[in-house]
């Protein structure tokens, strides 16, 4: 593999090189890359965005992250906001700040998983910034969507005695980002050592290849349901629910024989002495779904195979309450994933 400078093109040239060959996806672009700024027309929807910033050693470990899928996910995340909030992602701008650790080559490589991402969500790279920076790749993505002005879903509007919904499976991040620590743990330890990643492939690519779930905002939509109120798993299950019950002022029951948990998961945890519970509630992120719905909407919501009703929420009075398989109430806490820890 041939080694290409950053030096060696320049800033611009650098950036001509990863803009050249964007064809976008979205009539609502006008003006995307090569101005001062990009101009948006969303022809009387309103606008949604969002930003993340992204360091290496807090967010991210390159000993593991592919660069590639580094460049997928960041944008993945972005998106997983924006529909969050049931709105259509269509544009985003990247921001990179990078040493001279890295090569032409190595940022073509997540630029292909940059571009690899706005090709399957149908978005557009309209803009961004190129820096250096003294330690580290630092990263930083806005996504910017639209929606009607009666269908954006916010996370303080559930009511009393809304069904509880999430998508998709739960935990299998977080056992896939323990995985890769203790893999690493040993490397640095014993480089002679392979890492052992067989039969851990769903958990260490729901970590790697995170989705965003368009499909669930696109099933929303053919079935005309609005959630009462809704936010992505960036942090874990009952850190997010917790945002949805005090902002909206309720509380919630929660119950552990309906949280969506597949067996990879539940091998993997096993593996680790862990409890497959725990990291369904509090490992982060998973990028599903969490959201409420009326009572109303059950039979339309239980066609969906990809969306469990895992509990309903309550007056704020009556509390916030995880109910075991045993029978057992428990407070739910937040011990969440916090990457300010
Ligand atoms: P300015 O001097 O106004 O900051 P730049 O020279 O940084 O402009 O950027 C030129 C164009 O390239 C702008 O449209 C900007 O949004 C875009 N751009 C800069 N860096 C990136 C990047 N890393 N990825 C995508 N687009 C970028
Ligand atoms: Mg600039």
């Amino acid at each position: 593999m041939s080694r290409t400078e950053i030096g060696s093109l320049g800033e611009f040239g650098l950036i001509n090189h990863l803009t050249k060959n964007i064809e976008l996806n979205n009539a609502s672009t006008i003006v995307g890359v090569g101005d001062d700024a990009a101009v948006i027309d969303h022809y009387g929807r309103q606008t949604v965005i969002t930003t993340d910033l992204l360091i290496e050693g807090v967010h991210f470990d390159l000993a593991y992250t592919p660069l590639k899928h580094l460049g997928y996910k960041s944008v993945v995340v972005n998106l997983s906001d924006v529909y969050a909030m049931n709105a259509t992602p269509t544009q985003i701008t990247m921001s990179i700040g990078i040493s001279n650790r890295f090569s032409v080559e190595a940022l073509d490589d997540f630029y292909d998983g940059v571009y690899t991402a706005c090709e399957r969500y149908k978005v557009d790279l309209v803009g961004g910034d190129t820096s250096s920076s003294q330690k580290g790749f630092i990263i930083s993505v806005t996504a910017i969507g639209e929606v009607a002005p009666d269908k954006f879903v916010k996370r303080s509007t559930a009511n009393k005695g809304d069904l509880i919904c999430v998508s998709g499976d739960l935990g299998a991040a977080f056992l896939g980002l323990t995985l890769l620590e203790r893999e690493k743990g040993i490397y640095l330890e014993n480089p002679q050592i392979q890492p052992d990643l067989e039969n851990e492939t769903y958990v260490v690519g729901r970590l790697l290849k995170p989705e965003a779930r368009k499909d669930i905002i696109e099933f929303f939509a053919e079935q005309n349901i609005i959630p009462t109120a809704m936010m992505d798993i960036s942090d874990g299950l009952s850190s997010e629910l917790l945002h949805i019950c005090n902002q909206s002022n309720l509380g919630c029951r929660l119950h552990e024989d309906k949280l969506p948990i597949i067996d990879e998961t539940r091998n993997a945890a096993f593996k680790f002495g862990l409890d497959p519970t725990v990291c369904a509630l509090n490992g982060g992120e998973d990028y599903e779904l969490v959201f409420t719905a009326k009572q109303d909407d059950y039979d339309k919501l239980m066609q969906n195979g990809d969306i469990s009703i895992i509990g309903y929420t309550v007056n704020a009075e009556d509390g916030k309450k995880f109910l075991s398989k045993g029978g057992n109430s428990f407070d739910i806490i937040a011990q969440g994933w916090n990457a300010l820890k």
